[in-house]
């Protein structure tokens, strides 16, 4: 038995199904992230979990114990909405020990608490700020005390760090990573941000329109996206539909390598462009190049094929020898492919 179990939930607004059956075990001390598009359900799914939202129907436990229908302050989780702001009125520690003083905590004791609370978000010298005095990542940093100082079973995160510039974005992903660690709390957090949920997760829940596309540790999946919907949402790839016969894929009459035992018939054909490289000897397909992108530490080119547009990409070691305007060979490992069911389902 997993620490929290979610199985087969399911929100239908009106006629309309925005979470579709969802399931997930989750184990203690592991970080979680809902990864999907906007509007594919993932908030929805995560304040069912918080109990802000009602399930139409499905199950979820928590140590054993079945909190479906439990209210949401009964259920002793943490919570950091992007829309659940700070009380204004009230200094950072004060915010930090309201939910202390809702669970009639003594006095001495939340004095205590909110102390340690702060000084794990290194924030140990602003409680008598308010929160018009800090920046927007001390602010996040405060709204993250406050769900930890009632030390939480679950934590539950969504979009925390939303409003925060890139720069300090990365750095409370750190900061977040290593308090979730040292904590051992389990952690569900809720993002659109393929980055954020690759660097933050154990493992990432894919949602689309409703439903669990895949789950999977972030390299995992990154590496073995069960479709097409998978490979494009988590970084870039190049994909073909076509059929497997024999050894080869066939797209528009043009014969690719398939990896060794891929099953024959319609497929899609998957090939990330950091597997690609130039190559004059022994190209699979050649084209021109259409665009060079440079990306810091790494540079894109798109190159117009007989197949479509396609993307490869290398690291920025050296000056590229290649430019906009040059007819260029492509070469690729087929076991660097994958070959998928037609639109995902695998
Ligand atoms: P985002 O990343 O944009 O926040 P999301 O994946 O978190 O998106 P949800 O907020 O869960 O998506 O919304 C899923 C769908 O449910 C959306 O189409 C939304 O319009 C719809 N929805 C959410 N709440 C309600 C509601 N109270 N009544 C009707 N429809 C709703």
């Amino acid at each position: 038995m997993n620490f929290l179990e979610i199985e087969g939930l399911t929100k239908q607004f009106d006629e309309t199904i925005v979470v579709d059956r969802f399931s997930l075990s989750v184990a203690k001390g592991e970080f979680v992230c809902l990864l999907g598009p906007s509007g594919c359900g993932k908030t929805t799914t995560l304040q069912m979990v918080a109990g802000f939202v009602k399930p139409t129907s499905g199950r979820i436990r928590l140590d054993g114990q079945d909190i479906t229908g439990v209210r949401s302050n009964q259920r002793g989780l943490g919570i950091v909405f992007q829309s659940y702001a700070l009380f204004p009125h009230m200094t950072v520690a004060q915010n930090v020990a309201f939910g202390l003083e809702m669970r009639r905590v003594p006095a001495a004791e939340r004095a205590v608490r909110v102390v340690e609370a702060l000084s794990l978000v290194h924030l140990d010298t602003f409680g008598d700020r308010y929160p018009r005095e800090l920046s927007g990542g001390q602010r996040q940093r405060v709204a993250l005390a406050r769900a930890l100082v009632i030390r939480p079973p679950v934590l539950l995160l969504d979009e925390p760090m939303g409003a925060l510039d890139a720069k300090l974005r990365e750095a409370m992903h750190i900061e977040l990573r290593a308090l979730q660690r040292r904590l051992g709390i389990t952690t569900i957090m809720v993002t659109h941000d393929q980055a954020e949920a690759m660097t933050l997760a154990d493992r990432v829940v894919l949602m689309n329109r409703g439903c669990v596309e895949q789950v999977g540790q972030p390299y995992e999946m990154y590496e073995q996206p069960n479709g097409r919907f998978a490979s494009t949402f988590l970084g870039r790839a190049n994909v073909f539909g076509g059929s497997v016969i024999d050894d080869d894929f066939v797209v528009r009459g043009v014969k690719l390598p398939a990896p060794s035992g891929a099953p024959q018939g319609k497929h899609d054909y998957i090939v990330r462009p950091e597997k690609i490289e130039f190559a004059e000897q022994g190209a699979i397909v050649r084209g021109s190049v259409s665009a060079r992108v440079f990306l810091g530490n790494h540079w894109v080119f798109q190159v117009e094929t007989p197949l479509g547009p396609m993307q490869t990409a290398c690291p920025n070691s050296n000056p590229p020898s290649v430019g906009e305007g040059d007819e260029v060979g492509l070469l690729w490992d087929p076991k660097n492919v994958r070959i998928v069911a037609p639109e995902g389902k695998a």
